[in-house]
């Protein structure tokens, strides 16, 4: 299929996909289509709506902004909505982070922290280039988060633009490969020259929704402070409450030097991303040399009615009960999730937080790559938005999905693994 539109869609094969379902209305879990179907969007429109697709307080907050402000170039001017979610969100994240760089997404939010760490090194004429992160990682399409993340087919075109980084083994599962990766940590630390860990607390989320302990998390910080080595913590997808807190290094009482936030942070509104950084790093670049200037900038930093958004979610947050909805999901998945437990068709059953994983047990013979697709084509026909990464089946909803929602989640990747499994046995 050719196809009649112009449009290209991100990670999209068109010579394979179905033509695309237009959305015409999206409320709370569900999209719907230009046929009248209501989708139930069990993957938060990739990640990002948190309270409810159109959380009512965050689109009243955008519609108000529009009324005073468009884009104003914030290299010249400051505005409340910025300067108010910059507090806000000191106040909400882990000790220590003091100042609050925008940029517009995820990517952008990592590529500043990256940029950030080396500056901080640079600037005060120490030689710290190097940069650690565990295996299997995610952290953006820029050339330099992709150069961060795991290498692979969906990078290997661009492979001669890409930078190396240092690959912890992941940490997990069982003590030995936990130990493993703290080792080999502690070891590329004392050879010196690491300027920073970049890390995705918790989860590596595109990398397979893989989950290691907080434990880990605390511990490669510890030997990070030991020498010196700046911690990024990629809370891109982790923030906002998927992990079953805000933010998932407050599961490890972790205080990063950089924290990146982005998907979550409008409620998935709007694009936004924050790069916050502790007042050392801040000093680092404040000199009265201009070549000391945190030289980065995207053409819509701190848009008004983003961090008008932004800053609604930050009171949604305060004034409403959204951690006992997040708790509520949390036990939902955990009781669904247990009758997963003696299903052969599943093994690695996992949740942290809000997310919900499971791995499809793929008979040998059986090609891998089809069983993606060919799930999907079951998940659509059901009317369920899910996208498997692999073999891993995940459910990541909005906080304000219901209990017969869930149940309409788990009752399809129940059908459709069985389904598909019995065409692989054919
Ligand atoms: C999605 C994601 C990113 C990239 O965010 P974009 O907004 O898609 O650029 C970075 N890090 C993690 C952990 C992510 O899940």
């Amino acid at each position: 299929m050719s196809g009649t539109s112009p449009v290209w869609h991100p990670f999209t094969q068109h010579a394979l996909e179905p033509p695309m379902r237009t959305a015409v209305h999206a409320e709370g879990a569900t999209i719907i289509d230009g046929d009248g179907n209501t989708i139930l969007d069990g993957i938060s429109s990739w990640w990002v709506i948190t309270h409810g697709h159109r959380y009512p307080p965050i689109m009243e907050a955008i519609r108000n902004a529009s009324k005073e402000l468009d884009q104003v170039i914030f290299a010249e001017f400051t505005h409340e909505p910025a300067e108010e979610l910059a507090r806000g969100l000191i106040a909400v994240a882990p000790q220590g982070l003091t100042r609050v760089f925008y940029s517009d997404s995820g990517s952008t939010a990592v590529e500043c922290g990256i940029k950030m760490a080396l500056g901080h090194f640079h600037n005060q004429g120490i030689d710290r280039r190097r940069i650690a992160v565990v295996e299997d990682g995610y952290h953006g399409d820029t050339i330099g988060t992709m150069s961060a993340g795991e290498r692979g087919v969906f990078n290997a075109p661009y492979d001669p633009l890409l930078f190396s980084v240092e690959r912890l083994p992941f940490p997990g599962p069982g003590a030995e490969k936990e130990q493993a990766c703290l080792d080999a940590f502690e070891a590329l630390c004392r050879q010196g020259g690491m300027a920073a860990i970049l890390i995705e607390p918790l989860v590596l989320g595109a990398g397979g929704m893989r989950f290691y302990s907080a434990r880990v998390l605390s511990e490669l910080a510890r030997i990070a402070r030991a020498h010196g080595v700046l911690v990024i913590a990629d809370e891109v997808m982790t923030g906002w409450g998927r992990t079953g807190t805000r933010f998932a290094c407050e599961q490890a009482g972790l205080r990063p030097d950089i924290l990146c936030t982005s998907k979550g942070l409008t409620g998935g509104a709007i694009p936004l991303a924050a790069t916050l950084a502790t007042e050392e790093i801040f000093q680092s670049h404040y000199s009265t040399d201009r070549r000391k200037t945190f030289f980065h900038s995207s053409s819509y930093t701190a848009n008004p009615m983003a961090c008008a958004a932004g800053v609604a979610n930050l009171k949604v947050w305060a004034e409403e009960p959204v951690q006992d909805r997040i708790d509520a999901v949390v036990a939902e998945h955990a009781a669904r999730l247990k009758r997963f437990e003696n299903n052969p068709n599943f093994t690695n059953i996992r949740q942290a937080g809000t997310i919900a994983a499971l791995d499809l047990v793929v008979p040998a013979g059986g090609y891998l790559a089809d069983c993606g697709p060919k799930l999907r084509a079951f998940f659509r026909e059901k009317h369920l938005l899910l996208r498997p990464l692999g073999n891993v089946l995940y459910i990541m909803a909005p906080y304000c999905v219901t209990p017969a929602q869930l149940d309409r989640f788990y009752d399809g990747i129940e059908e459709g693994a069985e389904r598909v499994l019995k065409e692989f046995a054919r």
